[in-house]
């Protein structure tokens, strides 16, 4: 019996966030679409990322918060974390979400196969399984995996990356994040509120390259305050595991060690380019794993695109989604804006927040403009001493006109209470380009912590109620 290829509008590889968005609006445009998925669909940021990783950070903000009840005059006995209990919790919302996109996926009809999927000649997707799919178009997204640094393992035990750190059954007592980037801190920042030891090995001269700098000091002195030891600049040369096996001491800089129970590798992620197979394609890949695709999301293979972290765009769930969205749109002939990705919003979820979207004032100078700057910090919102969160604050960079005034806001750069919920606003404006007197007009209501944007906004026109 001779099987033929089931054919499809769309085949897509891999259902993290740019598959599976992808599969979802195309299939509510009533497309024919197939899903190859060699693990769960949600991908990365649903099993591996996102959602457990924020999960795990609303239990250390949970336990913070009772520890510092006390200050509300409201005194509990000293808080206990039940390790078990926060792992089953996260699996919780990690499950539901899982089964509601599942229910979805089936509701727009898209078809799921599981297995590896590889692309050869003429749009044929191969399943591991000998399953042979052909779509009209073919949308790889098989994402990324961490990396990890020569030397360091990943044994699931002493060394770890994100992937296992998500899964711990029990709370190191000590630490060491390797990466002090958005996930470095994140989990830095976990850990120390749950009360491990942790030590952050930088080799840049700064904790989160790529913020503003008046964000990131705002970050290194809130860790340094809560016991976190920053150490940037140094590079890690290799360590040193206990005879039994319980605890391991990296070494790094110029002779110097630490010596902990965990060591936590986030030194970012590669793509997962290398099981797709692509013989007779014209599919290229550059020479660190990503699939070279052009603004709209095209492959050197007519008919095939590529969207997500398996791509050089930010590695951003959100990213993911607005890729999938200009390629569908395409697909379906509608009008397609590419990404901007000079303005694509950035939330980190550690404590403090930290959310921007836009240049910061150090690559608007980069980029030869003149800029104006204001700051207001959260000290003086009555929200945020309300909630007790007064640390941080709100910077806006605008681009200087000839008469010195604020012109076009350029970036909007958060660090504080909820700014991850904040950031609405300021990647609104920076996107529109609009001028601080224009966001200004904005009643921002009172008392919230969005009141600090509203402030800052209009202290660039020269007319902050608050702020100078
Ligand atoms: P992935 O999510 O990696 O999905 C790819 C899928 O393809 C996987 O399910 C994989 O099993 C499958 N696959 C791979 N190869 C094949 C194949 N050949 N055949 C079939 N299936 C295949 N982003 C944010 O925006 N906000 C955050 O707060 C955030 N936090 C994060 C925290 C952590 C700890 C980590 C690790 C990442 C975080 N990210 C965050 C990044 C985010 O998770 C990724 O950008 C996002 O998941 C990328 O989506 P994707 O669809 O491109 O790839």
């Amino acid at each position: 019996m001779v099987l033929t290829a089931q054919e499809f509008d769309v085949v897509i590889i891999g259902g993290g966030p740019a598959g599976y968005a992808a599969a979802l609006r195309g299939g509510l445009a009533g497309l024919n679409i197939a899903v190859v998925e060699k693990d769960k669909v949600g991908g990365t940021c649903l099993h591996r990322g996102c959602i457990p990783a924020k999960e795990f950070l609303e239990t250390a903000t949970v336990y913070r918060t009772v520890i510092g009840a006390e200050e509300f005059g409201i005194i509990a006995d000293p808080p206990v974390i039940e390790f078990a209990q926060s792992q089953a919790r996260k699996q919780k919302v990690v499950d539901q979400l899982w089964t509601g996109l599942q229910g979805l996926m089936k509701k727009r009809k898209v078809t799921t196969f599981n297995g590896v999927g590889s692309l050869g000649a003429g749009h044929k997707v191969t399943v591991d399984d000998g399953t042979e799919l052909v779509g009209k178009h073919v949308i790889l997204a098989s994402g990324s995996i961490p990396r990890t640094i020569p030397g360091f393992e990943v044994d699931g035990r002493l060394v770890l990356t994100s992937d296992e750190v998500l899964d711990l059954e029990r709370l190191p007592a000590s630490a060491v994040v390797i990466g002090g980037g958005a996930i470095g801190c994140e989990f830095a920042s976990m850990l120390s509120d749950l009360g491990c030891k942790v030590t952050v090995l930088e080799a840049l001269p700064k904790i989160l390259p790529g913020c503003d700098k008046d964000v990131a000091d705002v970050v290194a002195r809130s860790f340094k305050k809560r016991g976190i030891e920053v150490r940037t600049g140094v590079a890690v040369t290799g360590h040193a595991p206990s005879d039994d096996g319980s605890s391991t001491t990296v070494s790094f800089g110029e002779g110097e060690s630490v010596t902990v129970e965990a060591v936590v590798v986030s030194v970012g992620r590669r793509p997962c380019s290398a099981n797709l197979g692509l013989d007779g394609t014209a599919v290229e890949v550059d020479g660190r794993g990503f699939v070279v695709v052009d603004e709209y999301m095209r492959t050197a293979e007519p008919g095939v695109f590529a969207a997500g972290d398996l791509v050089d765009t930010p590695a951003l769930a959100h990213v993911g989604f607005a890729e999938a969205v200009v390629v569908i749109d395409q697909i379906l002939g509608d009008k397609v804006i590419p990404v901007d990705y000079t303005k694509v919003p950035w939330c980190i979820y550690c404590h403090p927040e930290v959310a921007f979207a836009g240049l910061s004032e150090e690559a608007a100078r980069e980029a030869g403009f003149d800029v104006v700057t204001k700051k207001d910090p959260f000290g003086g919102n009555g929200r945020a001493l309300i909630v007790g969160e007064p640390e941080g604050m709100v910077k806006v960079i605008a681009e200087k006109l000839p008469d010195g005034k604020a012109g076009r806001i350029l970036g909007v750069h958060m660090v504080g209470p909820w700014v991850t919920e904040q950031l609405g606003q300021g990647y609104l404006a920076v996107n529109w380009e609009a001028t601080p007197t224009e966001v200004g007009q904005y009643i921002q209501p009172h008392p919230t912590l969005s009141e600090t944007f509203g402030e800052t906004v209009l202290a660039l026109t020269g007319r902050g109620l608050h702020v100078g």
